[in-house]
Parts: structure tokens; sequence; C-alpha cells
């Protein structure tokens, strides 16, 4: 069987682990399997930094599902250290609000090292991977550059507006500078990554991870080509809330479907993914939401299942869900 996931980072890469686990492979790192994991990962919180290119939702989930994530945090190193971060604050160096770790920076270097070397994004994840053994196949969405930006009131200029890196957005000011908008600079220019489309037309099943849906989701979905593969494809392609109660799980996704006119609610997100069968644009053949939250999403099965990620076990069992209302035989 052959299932394509699109994600963002932390929510992304903790429901990978209970994909691979619902399809017999190990949960962390590589195992022998007739099954196959690719996920489409989105590249658009990617950004340069003292002259390093960091890619938080792709090192994420190379890091989870290569056993070397700091679990409780959910991003960066398991025992991590911050030198570099505190001499680069002694020479007063900005960005200051961003956590670069010791250990991060090895996968920093050598990623900057091969990129400036001119090979693509994709071929430098499949050799970060080498190293971390993930189990399924990342593809950076596209190996050309894309960035979110977010338009906000400008903090320093009264009356005037300021479009910031995402990062920053979300680091920095922790998503509280109301957002007018939320573009994904060089999307419409961008190809899809190497064997992206592909894996998407040959899938048995297509599952959007309840990760950001304007950030992380929405961004793979603005790479030309996507969304109409997704469209397309033979497999059925199932939906997992990130929002439940009305509240995204953790994180400020709220803050992003208000920038973009969606409410924050599991039936709102439903709705702006869309069905396959009726509606020109959409996405969805199914959609799960957390029990006892509620949707009527037109076109769309939906479904209510714990979906809250406390163990591998609990995710597997979310992922089996998703995979089912897809229609595949597990
Ligand atoms: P990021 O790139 O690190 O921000 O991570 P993602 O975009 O992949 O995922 C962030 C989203 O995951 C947030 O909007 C959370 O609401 C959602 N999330 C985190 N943990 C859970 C969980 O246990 N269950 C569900 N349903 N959503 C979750
Ligand atoms: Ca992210």
């Amino acid at each position: 069987m052959k299932v394509v996931v699109i994600v963002g980072g932390v929510g992304g890469a903790r429901f990978l682990l209970g994909v691979k686990a619902a399809l017999g492979l190990p949960p962390v790192g590589a195992g022998e399997s007739p099954h196959e994991v690719t996920a489409l990962v989105n590249t658009g919180d990617d950004v340069w930094m003292h002259g390093l290119r960091i890619c938080p939702d792709l090192d994420t989930c190379m890091y989870t599902l290569g056993g070397g994530i700091d679990t409780a945090r959910g991003w960066g190193h398991a025992g991590e250290t911050w030198t570099v971060k505190e001499e680069l604050a002694a020479y007063g160096a900005e960005p200051s609000w961003f956590g670069l770790g010791d250990k991060d920076i090895a996968t920093h270097l050598i990623r900057s090292r091969m990129l400036r070397a001119g090979y693509p994004l994709s071929a430098v994840t499949e050799a970060l991977c080498d190293r971390w053994q993930p189990g399924a196949r990342l593809l950076p969405m596209t190996d050309d550059r894309v960035e979110t930006h977010v338009v906000v009131d400008d903090p320093d200029e009264p009356e005037q507006r300021k479009a910031l890196h995402f990062q920053e957005w979300w680091v920095r000011y922790r998503a509280e500078l109301p957002a007018h908008s939320i573009v994904p600079v060089g999307a419409e220019e961008a190809t899809a990554g190497p064997g992206v489309l592909e894996a998407i037309a040959e899938a048995d099943a297509v599952l959007f991870a309840p990760s950001n849906p304007v950030v992380s989701v929405g961004t793979v979905l603005a790479v030309p080509g996507v969304r109409e593969a997704v469209r397309k494809t033979a497999g059925g392609v199932v939906g997992l809330s990130p929002i439940i109660g009305g509240k995204p799980l953790r994180g400020m996704a709220d803050a992003c479907l208000t920038a973009i006119g969606v409410e924050t609610s599991a039936e709102a997100v439903g709705r702006h993914y869309g069905s396959r069968q009726t509606s020109s644009d959409g996405l969805l053949d199914g959609w799960l939401v957390h029990s006892g939250d509620k949707a009527d999403v037109p076109g769309v099965a939906v479904r209510a299942v714990p979906l809250i990620m406390s163990d591998v076990d609990a995710t597997a069992e979310m992922a089996r869900a998703a995979l089912e209302l897809s229609g595949v035989d597990l």
C-alpha cells in the first residue's frame, strides 16, 4: 500500500509515527514492510539565519521519525545544548529570538554546504535521511524557495504595514500581531519537488495530517499542481482536524485561520478543504473530527473518533480510522 501524508512539523511528524505503526512499520526508524509512506513536507517555514538554511518542518519530521527528537518540546534534538546561541547573543548578533541548538546546527551546516554546492533540497534531505533512517520518504514540497510571509501592522511605524517572515511572526511575536494576510511568497512560480506529484497520483490513500491548515497543509497545497493531483488521484483523500473543541490542540493555528477568514472549528476547516465530489475545487472525501465535535461538510464523509496524539498507539488508531475512511483495506 502506498500512503501519502501532507504534513507540517510537530503535528505532522507525530501523526507520521502513527501512520507507520498502523501499517506495521516501526514508528521510529526503518523496517521491512510491503507498505510505503511518503510525507509531502511544508517548506514555507524555511529561512536563512546566520548564513544557515533552516528547514523546521523537514527537520522535525526527520528527527521525530529517526528517533532524535526532543519529545517533550516536540522540535529540536534530544539532549540539545545552546553554546553557539549564547555566543551569538554575546556578539549581539540578530536574530536572537530563534532557538538554534548546537546539535541542530550540524544539520544546518551540512544542508547549507550542499545547497551552496548546487544540490537541490530534495537531494540534501535524502542525504540527511541516510543518517536518520526515518522509515518514510520525506519529500520537500518543492526544491524552489518558497517562504511564508505574514502582513501585519508595523509594530514600529504606526499606520504602516509590514511583511514579516513567518518565523518572526510565529516565534518572535507568538502570532500575537493580528495578520492581515498570509502569503506563501514564491509558491506561484514554484515547481513541485521530484516525486511529489507522482506520489499523489500513485497513492492508495492521501491523508492530510492534523497539521496547521494554513501554513503547513495550505502551503503544500499552494504549490502548482498539488491541488489538481489531489483532486485527480484514484486513492481516497481524508483529512484529520487539528482543531478540537474550537481550539488548536497546541500552537496558534487560530491566528492563521482568522487571517484567511476561516472560523476556528473542525467544521470550518473541513469546509475550507472542501469536497472533491461536490465542489469544483474541493479536496476531501473524508474528514475526521475529535469525538464530541460535530461537523457538517457537504459532500464529505465525516466521522468523529478520538484525535489526541497522546502516544503512538492512540495515533495509530487515528491513522487506521483515516485509512479506513479513505477506502483502503487494512
Ligand atoms: P508545526 O509545523 O510544528 O506548527 O506543526 P504542524 O503544522 O504539523 O501541526 C500543528 C498543528 O497540530 C496545530 O494546529 C495543533 O492543533 C495540531 N496538533 C498538535 N497535536 C495534536 C493532537 O494530538 N491531535 C490533533 N488532532 N491535532 C494536534
Ligand atoms: Ca511548521
